[in-house]
């Protein structure tokens, strides 16, 4: 069994070794049984499911929430010569009958379906008449009414294991607390699951959190470090995402806007565009995502704050996905916090949702503001952990210095407190530093004792210490009445000069990003006519075939053809990412450009 499978990895993907539980999890497919597989985004999920459908007897179904995504998996599939197809509502008729005639004949290893589609009595008793291998669901936590992925649809996968008694049933996903675990498994009635739980980290990912400043400025300073590559940057609005794309396109970069608002032609060009070519960078609300399966996909921006750690991880999880260094990169403000909580406020969720969704909101507020290593606690919200720090954040290669802030604090809180405890940030700075803007001459604040007692430090550090006395709880900003800030029960011993307290120190300058040059992969001078040939070869297949270059081969895979210079077949099959379908179908092409 071991052989076979190790066997399909080699010959048929061009893998060496399996990675980490891959191996396992086929292993339990293999013999029958249930599992659940949770592993974070580029960590290797779909082989888990696609080498035992294709050793096991029948057909394969993989339920999947997307069809962007299923397109992309079935086009790289075949790439691989693989016998996969799908079903869903973008195909015709016609289309659909082939499909299904091919199914009947057994001729399929994996037919991808969405779970609407799988809801019709048609489509079951369809597939009641062939055998199944296997089941995989994939993006399982869509299953979840926590989650902000839920879909009805999903709902109804849980009978799957009463008409197709005996196959073994996989579900998969990127994204799942305890709590949504045992969601998956009760509501899929998944039968005694095997549980996979990979490690969360992705040490290819270095992550960097910063103070928003002037947001625009240290987008582009970001950005010039990272230019020719490809990227995502989030943004909350859309009218945002479409003004920066444009002023991101007046500065030379190649930007594009995505949105749920954009016409679905424009929305699928700029996806198409941002899959095909290299080096375009996205700019996009979080419609933007799911489904993107682009691995050289370098760095992940959020110019605004994510709304939970889960959602940050699962974002900046796009990220790297081929294993090569990539970044994670965030500004954020206050204001992005209040914007978030109003927006939770004015959804008609029900209240224990919002009392949920605001703790996770705390938590990564509390995260964005913490010293010392952010990979540490990144991986213990999710219930891992790291030995050491990790050497590759902006905690680790530029630590924050901290400052005694005992004496700041109490000038803040007595602003908030002579002020009668209605204003935001904004204005309570305004007062600190003495600024008689028409507000404070409206509610006559140049008439407070406090009027003025902050002109020793600079407003941004005035703004970091409001953000830290939230986080460590002895402020509360108001949501329902627009961020204003609010003292609590542990503000009288701030007040008092009982609690001493440190803060730590926003870096200077606009950027500090993590970067570890040694590790990122470079061309050497005297490869780059080889290297830019190898591309060219690279892109005229993925023309011909009408696919994303990467499906033809992943960078890394370039770049071990430049290291290793292989001259015949046999040498070209031992590099990593060359199967014997893509030996047969590029391997000339790709030899006679090494040859020279
Ligand atoms: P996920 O679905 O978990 O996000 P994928 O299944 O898309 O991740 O895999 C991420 C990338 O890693 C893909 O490009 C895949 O080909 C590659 N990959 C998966 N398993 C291996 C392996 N054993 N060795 C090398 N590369 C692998
Ligand atoms: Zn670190």
């Amino acid at each position: 069994m071991n052989l076979s499978s190790k066997k399909i990895l080699n010959n048929v993907f061009g893998y060496p070794e399996f990675r980490g539980q891959q191996q396992a999890i086929i292993e339990a497919a293999l013999q029958g049984r249930d599992s659940l597989v949770i592993m974070p985004t580029g960590g290797g999920k779909s082989l888990c499911y696609q080498i035992p459908a294709m050793l096991r007897e029948g057909t394969g179904l993989v339920i999947s929430p997307l069809i962007a995504l299923m397109q992309d998996q079935v086009a790289a599939l075949h790439e691989l010569g693989i016998e996969a197809e799908f079903l869903n509502s973008s195909q015709s008729l016609d289309e659909r009958r082939d499909v299904m005639a091919r199914l009947r004949q057994g001729k399929l290893q994996l037919l991808y379906v969405a779970p609407e589609r799988l809801a019709t009595e048609q489509a079951r008793s369809m597939l009641r008449d062939i055998p199944i291998s296997l089941i995989a669901i994939d993006e399982a936590h869509c299953v979840s009414q926590w989650g902000h992925d839920f879909r009805h649809d999903y709902l109804t996968l849980g009978e799957l294991g009463a008409m197709f008694p005996g196959v073994p049933r996989m579900a998969v996903t990127a994204t799942a607390t305890d709590r949504t675990r045992k969601e998956i498994v009760a509501r899929l009635e998944l039968n005694e699951p095997d549980f996979f739980i990979a490690p969360f980290d992705r040490p290819n990912i270095g992550y960097a959190v910063q103070a928003k400043s002037e947001p625009k400025r240290q987008l582009l300073t970001f950005l010039q470090a990272h230019r020719g590559a490809a990227g995502i940057v989030y943004c909350l609005s859309r009218k945002k995402t479409e003004s920066i794309a444009a002023w991101l396109r007046e500065q030379g970069f190649d930007a594009l806007p995505y949105h749920a608002g954009l016409a679905p032609e424009v929305r699928r060009e700029n996806q198409r565009r941002f899959l095909a070519e290299d080096g375009l960078v996205i700019v996009a609300t979080i419609a933007f995502g799911m489904g993107i399966d682009k691995p050289d996909v370098r760095f992940v921006v959020h110019l605004d704050l994510p709304k939970s750690m889960e959602s940050y991880y699962q974002e900046t999880g796009r990220a790297g996905r081929d294993g090569d260094p990539a970044e994670a990169w965030m500004v954020y403000g206050l204001q992005d916090v209040v914007r978030l909580r109003q927006m939770l406020g004015d959804s008609d969720a029900g209240e224990d949702y919002k009392r949920y969704e605001g703790y996770k909101l705390d938590a990564l507020l509390g995260w964005c503001e913490g010293t010392g290593c952010r990979r540490r606690p990144l991986l213990e919200y999710f219930g891992d952990s790291l030995v050491e720090d990790c050497g590759n954040c902006d905690g680790c290669l530029a630590p924050a210095s901290t400052w005694d802030g005992t004496e700041a604090a109490r000038k803040l809180l007595s602003a908030v407190y002579r002020s009668g405890q209605r204003f935001g940030a904004a204005h309570l700075v305004d007062v600190l530093l003495g600024k008689a803007t028409d507000k404070v001459r409206q509610h006559q604040h140049d008439q407070l004792s406090v009027f003025g007692i902050g002109q020793d430090l600079p407003a941004s550090t005035w703004r970091s210490v409001a953000r830290q006395l939230i986080v460590a709880g002895h402020l509360h900003s108001d949501a329902e009445r627009y961020g204003a800030l609010v003292l609590t029960e542990t503000s009288r011993g701030v007040l008092r000069g009982e609690t001493p307290l440190r803060f730590r120190e926003d870096p200077k300058g606009p950027v500090a990003v993590t970067r570890r040059p040694a590790k990122e992969r470079v061309v050497a001078e005297e490869d780059l006519e080889l290297w830019d040939a190898l591309r060219a070869c690279r892109q005229s297949f993925a023309n011909e075939h009408n696919v994303p270059a990467y499906v033809i081969f992943h960078d890394k895979t370039l770049h071990e053809m430049l290291a290793f210079r292989p001259q015949t077949a046999a040498e070209l099959l031992d590099i990593s990412g060359v199967g014997q379908t893509k030996l047969d179908r590029y391997g000339d092409g790709f030899l006679s450009v090494l040859r020279g």
